[in-house]
Parts: C-alpha cells; sequence; structure tokens
C-alpha cells in the first residue's frame, strides 16, 4: 500500500497520536518547506506543572520551529499548541515532543547545531544554516548550562589554571582543567587572585570542596600564587616547566645584560645563552667554549638552569625554592621578575 507523503513526514518526526501532520507545503521557488502540525479533536493532555490527571485544551497558541533542513530546502513545524486547564496549576502551555520550551528550532536542530558547534566558530554554525548567530548562541547557553549544573567535581583533586586572551587588546580569561580527567572545569574572565576564589565558589557548587584539591598547577603569576594560597591552602602549588623555564631563561638573560656592561666580551652573545646546547651550531658552540674560562655569572646562572633541567629528568624530585635560587644575583633576578619574595612559596615540584 502506498504510505503518503503526510505519513511519511509524520513517521521521520516520529509524532505519535494525538500529535499528526495536517498538511505540508513546499514552496520550490522559496526553497522552504513548511509541515504543519495538529492534534486530534477531543485530546486530553496531562498538566504540564503538575502532570496530574488528563486535562481538557483551554485554547491553542500558533507556534513555528526551525527543523533541520529537507536537502537545500529550509523546513519549519508549525503548530497550534494546545493550553491546559488544570483545576490546580491553572491555564499552562502543553510541552511538545519535538521541541524544548521556549526554543525556535526543533530538537533535532538543537542537536545539530551543537554538534556543529563542537567543530567550527558560532560564526560559521549560523552561516551555514541561515540564522542570526545570537540565536545559535542561545541555544548554546542552554545547554551548556544545563550540562554544567549536572557536573560532579567531588573527586576533582588536581587542577591546572592558565590564563589566555580571549579577544584583541588585554582581555583575559582564566581556564581551569581537571588535570587527571584533562577536562576543563571552569572559565572566567580575568587572570587574577579574583579569578581563583570564583573557581572555588563554582568547585563548591558542584559537590568539590577546596579540601579534596590537594594539587595545583599554575604560572609564576603572584596573582595566582596568592588566591590559591588563600583559597586552596591545603593544596601543593606546582609551576610547570615551560613556566620555569621561562622564568630561569629572563634570570640568564638579565645576569647577562648586567654583567655585559662591564663586559663587552658578552655583546652579541644573547641567544648563545638561552639556547638549548644541544642545538647551538658549531659557531656557537665555539663562541661559548671561548668564554668558559673567563669565570663570568652569566656562566654559572647558565649552569644552574642546566642544573634544573636535569631536575626534570629526575621525576622524584622535590625541592623548596629558595636552595635553588643561590647565588644572590640569580635570586635577585628571579624575585624581580616574580614581584614577591620567592620564600613565599611552600614549595616547588618537578
Ligand atoms: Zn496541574
Amino acid at each position: 500500500m502506498p504510505i503518503s507523503r503526510e505519513d511519511l513526514f509524520k513517521l521521520a518526526l516520529n509524532l505519535q497520536p494525538p500529535w499528526y501532520i495536517a498538511s505540508i507545503e513546499f514552496d520550490l521557488e522559496g526553497k522552504r518547506l513548511d509541515i504543519h502540525i495538529d492534534f486530534e479533536l477531543g485530546s486530553k493532555f496531562p498538566c504540564p506543572k503538575c502532570g496530574n490527571s488528563e486535562c481538557g485544551v483551554h485554547d491553542t497558541i500558533d507556534r513555528t520551529w526551525r527543523h533541520l533542513n529537507f536537502f537545500q530546502f529550509k523546513t519549519y513545524l508549525h503548530c497550534r499548541v494546545p493550553r491546559t486547564k488544570c483545576e490546580t496549576c491553572g491555564v499552562k502551555l502543553v510541552k511538545v515532543p519535538w521541541a524544548r520550551k521556549g526554543s525556535g528550532f526543533s530538537l533535532l536542530m538543537d542537536s545539530l547545531i551543537v554538534l556543529m558547534a563542537q567543530h567550527m566558530p558560532v560564526k560559521s554554525v549560523a552561516d551555514l544554516i541561515g540564522e542570526y548567530d545570537t540565536r545559535i548562541w542561545r541555544v548554546l547557553d542552554h545547554y551548556v548550562l544545563k550540562a554544567r549544573s549536572d557536573e560532579d567535581f567531588s573527586e576533582v583533586e588536581s587542577v591546572g589554571v592558565d590564563e589566555t586572551s580571549r579577544a584583541k587588546g588585554h582581555k583575559y580569561v582564566s581556564v581551569f582543567v581537571d588535570l587527571d580527567k584533562s577536562k576543563v572545569l571552569y572559565v572566567c574572565e580575568g587572570k587574577d587572585a579574583s579569578a581563583i576564589e570564583s573557581f572555588k565558589e563554582d568547585l563548591e557548587d558542584h559537590n568539590g570542596s577546596n579540601i579534596n584539591l590537594r594539587n595545583f598547577c599554575c604560572d609564576m603569576s603572584p596573582a595566582f600564587i596568592s588566591g590559591v594560597t588563600r583559597n586552596f591552602p591545603d593544596a601543593s602549588i606546582t609551576f610547570d616547566k615551560f613556566h620555569v623555564m621561562k622564568l630561569m631563561n629572563q634570570a640568564v638573560d638579565q645576569v647577562r645584560r648586567e654583567e655585559q656592561s662591564h663586559n663587552s666580551s658578552l655583546k652579541h652573545t644573547r641567544y648563545i645563552w638561552l639556547k638549548n646546547p644541544e642545538k647551538l651550531t658549531k659557531k656557537q658552540r665555539y663562541e661559548l667554549g671561548s668564554l668558559r674560562d673567563m669565570r663570568l655569572k652569566t656562566m654559572r646562572a647558565c649552569q644552574r638552569r642546566s642544573k634544573i633541567v636535569q631536575l626534570w629528568r629526575n621525576k622524584t624530585v622535590h625541592l623548596q625554592i629558595r636552595l635553588l635560587l643561590e647565588p644572590i644575583t640569580f635570586h635577585t633576578s628571579l624575585e624581580k621578575f616574580l614581584g614577591i619574595s620567592p620564600c613565599r612559596f611552600r614549595s616547588f615540584s618537578l
């Protein structure tokens, strides 16, 4: 028996009684398909608020939803949505099975938007489906907030935080990551101590606790360090290799600049000191060799940096940072970069 086009679309939309397809309009020139859904006369619906009893239809409200394209044609679902009259709750709009409350998209369209947004910018999603990006953002906001409200951070023990710029200029966001699960936990504006405080509040809102959190990895920004110390007093602070090495290189360079002011043999040697020794060119290795016997402070700073690199190869090493920060020149250079006394660091994990 041939199947009618209404029945075909009813099956495709998985419509169950009392819903049915009343009519379909196909506009070839306008490149759109309009599907009109209705409900059987005399139907009763459960109250959307209390779910109690079968309520009669009080009146209807016309609604439209954008659905998945039918080939290259934009598709819209239309329905006069019934409002029930419950003796307890009053007049309430029935929840339709193909869309969520307040949305202008069908659930399948929502799914497609969320899926696409995971792989491309929101503006590109909007352009592809021919909608304003504000509509796409509203869909994403809904599902992101819903997913976040279901999050459970009770087992989070190790967190890493770093800042990244979110726009031109100095607009930063701080990103917090569960280091055990490699999963983003929280993102907020700013990169100061208040970002850590804001994270703590969010952690606690999701069953997490600052007592469970044992490891905090951050860069050497004094703001992050003071924020972690204040809000997570039981957590050990770990600086990752990238940030430590960046700081070490800055310190070596500062020692070189100071020494160069009274020792001209150091001119034009900046990259010789900063480069990984294994990657020096033949010429650079030769120049470094000729500087080796000059008892340079820069050489000593460089050797200290090499010791730290070696320590990295031993994963079990755990040292107090101040033991690493001698001699004084090197120590004060670091102190200048940090803006606070290194003695305030409780531990330094490699
Ligand atoms: Zn009710």
